[in-house]
């Protein structure tokens, strides 16, 4: 049984690569499951799909603890413990990450047991590196990787992107066609392991829980304000940043946020908590008057836009 995981932000299109690969693998007459899951509720949060394929029944179900393949949509979630893109890697497995580092620098930073493979980004705007159409450069990476047919792989894809325009099919169809061509030297370099023996199977880890009545055992919450310490700032992959010149200081942003993210400075004018700011972007669609941009989430022009946005009074 093939085992892939795919990981990314809600947004970036990891559950439709799932989707695409699993229908490559359907048409070329694999038995397949894929699934996504996710964490958090929104654009932006650490989320993950997976695909089993297999030329006999399936019968193992939920989440793949031993991937044969990782592929990682954004090189940002290597440093959030609770995407969890390293779960079960091991030395059998392969590593894909979308990322403008080399597979060197990556393997180090993560202490990576496998083999390491980088898909390099599509285009850049502004000397910033971006990833468009990350579902799709993943997907096709992965097909290539496990050296499915490019034919099932195209008629896929127009099944599962059917309901796009056609000038989004047709630059999917070319963000897939450079993913397919950088990982042309690494045909079927996706194998499957060996499937443990029933024996060598590890004992569970039971935990006794005492039974308590409900005065004892009911939920409570010990404490207030504890969502400050939530950072959700890390889950943006776009940032709002408020344009003081065009703000009529109306405060409908600030009403807006869900995350209560936007205060008003000593003038009226609002401002954001990058902390605590999720990039939902309600924000900018709420603003009548468009003075709020959003922005890829790296780089040092978006940290001095930040810094020029900052809270006259913090
Ligand atoms: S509404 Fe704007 S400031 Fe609030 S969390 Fe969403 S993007 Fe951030
Ligand atoms: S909604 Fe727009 S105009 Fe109103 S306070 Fe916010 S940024 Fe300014």
């Amino acid at each position: 049984m093939l085992r892939i995981r795919f990981h990314g932000r809600g947004g970036q299109g990891m559950k439709t690569a799932s989707r695409i690969l699993g229908s490559t693998f359907f048409l070329a007459g694999y038995e397949v499951q894929d699934a996504p899951r996710y964490g958090a509720e929104r654009r932006g949060a650490p989320m993950f799909a997976y695909v089993r394929a297999d030329t006999k029944i399936i019968n193992e179900r939920g989440i793949i603890t031993r991937p044969d393949l990782v592929v990682v949509a954004d090189d940002s979630l290597l440093f959030l413990p609770a995407a969890g893109v390293m779960a079960g890697v091991s030395p059998h497995s392969l590593l894909l990450v979308q990322s403008s580092h080399t597979p060197e620098e990556i393997r180090k930073t993560v202490a990576a047991p496998c083999p390491v493979l980088v898909l390099a980004p599509t285009s850049s705007e502004d000397g910033r590196t971006i990833f468009p159409r990350a579902g799709s450069a993943c997907a096709a990476a992965a097909a290539q990787l496990l050296g499915l047919s490019r034919q099932f792989f195209s008629d896929a894809m127009a099944m599962e992107l059917a309901d796009l325009s056609k000038q989004l099919r047709t630059e999917n169809v070319a963000t897939a066609r450079d993913a397919f061509q950088q990982m042309e030297d690494n045909d079927y370099r996706v194998v499957e392991q060996p499937e443990p023996a029933a024996f060598s199977a590890a004992q569970p880890n039971w935990i006794e829980l005492p039974f308590e009545d409900a005065t004892i055992s009911a939920p409570a919450i010990h404490g207030r304000a504890t969502s400050l310490h939530m950072d959700t700032g890390s889950w943006r992959t776009l940032s709002p940043i408020i344009h003081h010149d065009k703000c009529s200081r109306c405060g409908l942003c600030h009403t807006y946020c869900p995350d209560g993210a936007i205060s008003n400075d000593q003038d009226g004018f609002p401002c954001i908590d990058y902390t605590h700011c999720k990039g939902c972007l309600i924000c900018l669609v709420q603003c009548p008057l468009q003075a709020i941009e959003s922005i890829p989430e790296q780089g040092p022009l978006q940290d001095k836009q930040k810094e020029d946005r900052k809270c006259a009074d913090s």
